[in-house]
């Protein structure tokens, strides 16, 4: 253990330290020494461990699972779950910032990234969830909310005092939030908006109607955190959350990371850190942690070193593809296979994503749930119309050769776009586009032959382009 714990940049002392912590949070989650060897192998075979950067970002996720896992023991009286919520890592840190009782958290995509990623042990998770009432199968469910019911079915984390989910992109979301909170009477609490924009002449007006409702629906669900956390939370409290060094600093770090990736040939690493470096912005500031700042700045200037130097992990000139939809969070092989077959992918659709770093339109919220609710202008949130056009706008910014249309087929509010995507990339640009209709979540899902002869195909076509 304490081996993974130094690749994951711990020092030794502390490493030694904390171990004591770490070995009680693995027996909870039934990690054995057979899964911490495995989680070493998994972590040389599928990132560059050889980089600090990327060793201090493990380190931080795997920090973070021992605090989730023992939050309850260790005097956390007052736990919030999130799930499927835009920008509430600012709501989070003000409410830790006041209080050391309060612990907030997105489960869901942390057990992703440790028990998916590095220790592919969310096998019995999806399990225990489909053992309830999600189902596999033909008719699946999606596995992102497979995973936090399965957490919480096997007792892996504790039972939070309230668990906050938003309607803004499904309503399994809020559906399975609605199922724990009736079966397990578990505290939970929704909000929502109504997407009914459409990118014509009163586009604007809709954007704030669809804001303002949202904003609305926020307001009456921070009610429900503010009964749990004990105080108010106001809103100079959020907007301090705002202009604080480090989530500002951590944010353009990881836009800079981004954009290295996007402009440099060759790729200066593989589209398997993109889930690792991308969920660093949700990580809330925490002064009993190293900084995720640090973490990424000191990726930022190896990869940086890389870049002058012309080295990178595919030959130059290989070609580049833009992702529909984010990478997983949960399996790095499909981000492997596709480098591994020679393809760059220099940029995936995201929560954040817009083709210029901001978003669309441009928002100057005067009310910081305005601010927290600009995330609906990403093209993820966005009407079908807006989200296609800022796709087509950052192929073309990104000179790529192609699109990658991966389809996380349970999301219906993703996968339905997708063929009207696929038309309107090759008519106004003309540029090969392979859909692939998989499971997001669900390692078991993953097709290595099936993908490496698509992946094969595709690569042909970007070629020939
Ligand atoms: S169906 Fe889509 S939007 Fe809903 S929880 Fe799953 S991934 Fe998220």
């Amino acid at each position: 253990m304490i081996e993974l714990l130094e690749m994951c940049g711990f020092k030794h002392d502390e490493a030694e330290a904390e171990s004591v912590r770490v070995k009680k949070a693995f027996t909870k989650l039934g990690i054995t020494a057979e899964d911490i060897e495995r989680a070493k192998q998994r972590l040389t075979e599928y990132y560059d461990m050889e980089l600090q950067g990327v060793r201090e970002i493990w380190g931080l996720y795997l920090r973070q699972m021992v605090n989730l896992v023992l939050a309850r023991e260790e005097g956390k009286t007052k736990i919030i779950y999130t799930f499927m919520v835009g920008a509430f890592d600012i709501i989070g840190s003000a409410c830790t910032s006041k209080s050391k009782e309060v612990y907030m958290v997105f489960p869901s995509e942390l057990a992703q990234l440790v028990l998916g990623c590095m220790f592919d042990k969310l096998v019995p998770v999806f399990e225990a969830a489909e053992g309830k009432w999600l189902k596999a199968g033909a008719v699946s469910h999606c596995g992102n909310v497979k995973i936090l019911v399965g957490l919480l079915t096997l007792g892996l984390i504790p039972k939070p005092d309230l668990i906050v989910t938003s309607g803004w992109l499904c309503e399994t979301a809020p559906k399975t939030i609605d199922l724990l909170s009736r079966l397990y009477e578990l505290p939970t609490c929704c909000y929502d908006t109504c997407q009914d924009r459409q990118f014509k002449n009163n586009y604007l007006d809709e954007t704030r109607r669809v804001t303002a409702l949202s904003v609305k629906s926020l307001k009456k669900a921070i009610e429900r955190v503010q009964e749990i956390v004990g105080f108010e939370i106001t809103d100079e409290m959020l907007w301090e959350e705002f202009a604080r060094d480090e989530r500002r600093n951590l944010r353009t770090t990881v836009a800079k990371l981004d954009e290295l990736n996007e402009v440099s040939d060759p790729l200066p690493i593989s589209a398997t850190h993109t889930a690792i470096v991308a969920s660093l912005r949700k990580l809330l500031p925490d002064r009993a942690l190293p900084s995720p700042v640090d973490a990424a700045n000191t990726l930022y200037g190896e990869l940086q070193e890389r870049v002058s130097k012309g080295l990178g992990v595919l030959e130059a000139g290989a070609p580049r593809v833009f992702g529909l939809q984010p990478v997983s969070y949960a399996d790095p092989r499909l981000e492997d296979l596709i480098g591994k077959m020679g393809i760059a992918l220099v940029a995936s659709e995201g929560p954040f994503f817009s083709p210029d770093g901001t978003h669309i339109p441009p928002v100057k919220p005067k009310d910081p749930y305005e601010a927290i609710c600009v995330d609906l202008n990403s093209t993820l949130f966005q009407s079908l119309a807006e989200r296609t056009r800022t796709i087509i706008e950052t192929c073309k910014k990104l000179r790529v050769d192609g699109v990658l249309g991966r389809l996380h087929v349970p999301c219906r509010s993703g996968t339905g776009d997708g063929p009207i995507i696929k038309d309107a990339i090759t008519r106004e640009l003309g540029l090969p586009f392979l859909l692939l209709e998989h499971e997001n979540f669900d390692p078991r899902i993953y097709k290595h032959v099936e993908l490496e002869r698509r992946l094969g195909l595709f690569k042909t076509m970007l070629e020939a382009g």
